[in-house]
C-alpha cells in the first residue's frame, strides 16, 4: 500500500517506449530487421504486465509505440488507449535517426503514426526517437516533426554518451525554435548533476543498473526545482524471462543486468511519486507554451561548458 503522506505534489511523466526485446539497438548489429518476425514476440504480454502494475498505482502514462508492433498488434495498443493512456510514436522501424536522411526519416515517422492512429482510431502529438538518435547532426528531425504537425518531441538526452546525447543542452522542458520558425515542445529524458557532470538518469537501464538511490537522487534535484522529471522504461524490462540473444558484451550487460529488479523499483517509485502522461500534463497546463522560454536551434548546439 502506497505511503500518500509521502508523495510528492509535483507531477512527473512516465514514459514507456513500446518495443520488443529483439528491436534493441544494443543487438541491432546481429539481429536484423527482415528476420524480426521469426523472434518470438513477448510484447504483447509484458504490455499487459505493465498495464495492470500501472492500475495497481492509478498511474497513466504515455506510450510511444512502434510502428512494427501497431502494425502486428493492433490490439494492445487498442487497450493502451482503452486504459487511459496517451498513444504516441516511437519510430516504424527503430532505425536510428541520424542513420536516415530527412525524407527517410519523414515516411518512417508517418508510416509508424498512421499504424498506431489506425489501431486506436485515435490521433497522436508526441514522437520519441529510437535510442535518443537526435543527435547534433539531425536536429533537423525536430522541423521535420513539427512541419508533420507533432506538438512535442522527447528525444534529446543531454548528455555525453558512447550511443546517444546532446551535452551541454537543456535539461527541462523548453520550446524548441526550429531553422524554419516552427516551433516544438522539448521534453528532456531526466538528468543528474553529480560532481559537476550532468548524468543519465532516466530509467530503463539506468534504474536496473544503478542503485536505486541514485534516480531518487534525481527526482530530488528536479522537485527541488519544481520541475517535472521524464522518466521511461520499456517492456521488456519486466520480462526476466525473455530469450537471451547473443551480442557484445557490453550490449549485454546494458540489456540484461538487474531485470528482475525493474518491477521492485518501479513500484517504489509508483508509490513515492505521482506520475502522468505527456497528455495530460499539457492539458493541465494550457499555458504551458508561454511559460516556456524559446530556445534557438542554434543554443541546442552549445557546448558542455553551458550546461543548462
Ligand atoms: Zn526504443
Amino acid at each position: 500500500m502506497a505511503d500518500l503522506t509521502s508523495r510528492s505534489l509535483i507531477k512527473h511523466i512516465l514514459t514507456v517506449d513500446v518495443e520488443d526485446y529483439f528491436h534493441v539497438e544494443a543487438f541491432a548489429d546481429t539481429v536484423r530487421r527482415e528476420v524480426w518476425d521469426q523472434f518470438p514476440s513477448r510484447v504483447v504480454e509484458n504490455c499487459q504486465r505493465l498495464l495492470d502494475l500501472l492500475d495497481r498505482h492509478q498511474t497513466k502514462a504515455t506510450f510511444f509505440v512502434l510502428g512494427w508492433v501497431a502494425e502486428r498488434f493492433p490490439k494492445i495498443v487498442q487497450e493502451i488507449h482503452q486504459r487511459g493512456h496517451e498513444l504516441a510514436c516511437h519510430s516504424f522501424w527503430h532505425r536510428r535517426v541520424d542513420s536516415l536522411t530527412p525524407r527517410q526519416f519523414r515516411l518512417d515517422t508517418c508510416s509508424a503514426r498512421e499504424a498506431i492512429e489506425q489501431a486506436a482510431s485515435v490521433k497522436i502529438t508526441g514522437y520519441r526517437a529510437p535510442t535518443w538518435s537526435v543527435t547534433k547532426a539531425s536536429l533537423w528531425a525536430l522541423e521535420i516533426l513539427a512541419e508533420e504537425g507533432f506538438a512535442y518531441d522527447s528525444s534529446i538526452y543531454p548528455v555525453r554518451h558512447d550511443l546517444y546525447g546532446i551535452p551541454g543542452a537543456q535539461r527541462y522542458p523548453h520550446l524548441h525554435v526550429c531553422q524554419n520558425k516552427k516551433r516544438i515542445l522539448e521534453f528532456p529524458p531526466a538528468t543528474l548533476r553529480l560532481a559537476g557532470m550532468t548524468l543519465p538518469a532516466a530509467g530503463g537501464g539506468y534504474l536496473r543498473i544503478f542503485p536505486l538511490q541514485y534516480t531518487q537522487l534525481a527526482f530530488r534535484q528536479f522537485e527541488n526545482q519544481e520541475q517535472s522529471l521524464v522518466l521511461y522504461l520499456h517492456p521488456w524490462e519486466l520480462d526476466p524471462e525473455q530469450p537471451r540473444l547473443s551480442g557484445r558484451l557490453k550490449s549485454r550487460f546494458r540489456h540484461y543486468t538487474n531485470l528482475r529488479q525493474t518491477e521492485s523499483r518501479l513500484t517504489q517509485l509508483l508509490q513515492r511519486y505521482s506520475f502522468e502522461s505527456f497528455r495530460d500534463h499539457l492539458a493541465r497546463n494550457p499555458h504551458y507554451h508561454e511559460s516556456l522560454s524559446p530556445v534557438l536551434t542554434r543554443q541546442a548546439h552549445a557546448s558542455s561548458s553551458a550546461i543548462a
